[in-house]
């Protein structure tokens, strides 16, 4: 429980129920009393399927999505949430997903973000002119736990079936577009309901906000005090000379502007030789 958030009213907008996730984790960290509204229409803002270009950063449309909520509600505490799916930085062909957990209290007027990326999700799209590939496809995927888009063009679709979860379904829809077009282009619903995989790295998310949020200024005991920079350095544990590896964090608080530089990582004094420009160049 947090006395700031203790018993005031908070809004998730989500259609696509994140709130299974979120919930407790925002009710029993923070005491507050979680509402959602579903007719906010937060795919006007973007969809995955290509329908609607998303536009602006996911941090941009996370923001958006609290002020509609909060328009829509009166309350004065929002949360959302939005995904990425792309390339992993560093490892070819390897999909990833990003999710970002928005927080936004008007009264207090704190905006906290926590993310989470995870190589955890089954994103993927595929052509296909046959039942069989269709369900190779399906296979790979984790069908039918995670749910399936069938569409007729890849990027300007004019027939779409969204959140197919049974096979006679998948199969149905994929006959009458093979029939009309001669193939269909298949892809991941990544809509967090119809995503477990997806759902896992939303809670994730959830929790790395929280985490940020309650973490109070040693000065002030103001909230969310705020992780600014990393310092890289960590010495290397046979020639001491300072590595590539982070050695420090930097917060600094919002409120009275308290500085602090705290060692990071606790249970790590030295990086080991393996990582050093001088032992191992
Ligand atoms: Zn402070
Ligand atoms: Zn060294």
């Amino acid at each position: 429980m947090v006395p700031e958030f203790q018993g005031r009213n908070l809004v998730i907008a989500t259609m696509h129920n994140k709130d299974r996730v979120m919930r407790s984790l925002l009710e029993q960290t923070l005491g507050v009393n979680v509402h959602v509204i579903k007719e906010l229409n937060t795919d006007l803002l973007g969809t995955f399927s290509g329908e609607i270009e998303r536009t602006g950063t996911a941090e941009e449309v996370a923001s958006r999505k609290c002020e509609l909520a909060m328009e829509e509600t009166g309350f004065t505490l929002a949360v959302a949430s939005e995904g990425s799916f792309g390339p992993h930085p560093y490892l070819f062909g390897v999909p990833v997903n990003e999710e970002l957990v928005y927080f936004f209290d008007r009264a207090l007027d704190i905006h906290c973000i926590g993310k989470s990326i995870s190589p955890e999700t089954n994103f993927s799209h595929a052509e296909v002119v046959n039942s069989d590939a269709l369900l190779d496809f399906a296979k790979r995927v984790n069908f039918p736990s995670h749910a399936i888009i069938l569409k007729n063009n890849l990027h300007k679709p004019t027939v779409i079936e969204k959140g197919i979860q049974d096979y006679n379904r998948l199969l149905d829809a994929f006959n009458r577009m093979k029939e009309r077009y001669g193939k269909a282009y298949t892809e991941t619903d990544m809509r967090a309901m119809y995503n477990p995989s997806r759902m896992v790295v939303i809670g994730q998310a959830t929790q790395a906000m929280l985490n940020a949020l309650t973490n109070r200024c040693p000065s002030c005991n103001g909230l969310y005090f705020k992780l600014t920079d990393f310092e890289i350095g960590l010495p290397c544990s046979l020639c001491a000379s300072p590595t590539q590896s982070i050695l420090a964090h930097h917060y600094s608080c919002r409120v009275c502007g308290f500085k602090e530089r705290k060692l990071f990582p606790k249970h790590k004094e030295a990086e080991d030789p393996m990582y050093c420009d001088y032992c191992n160049p």
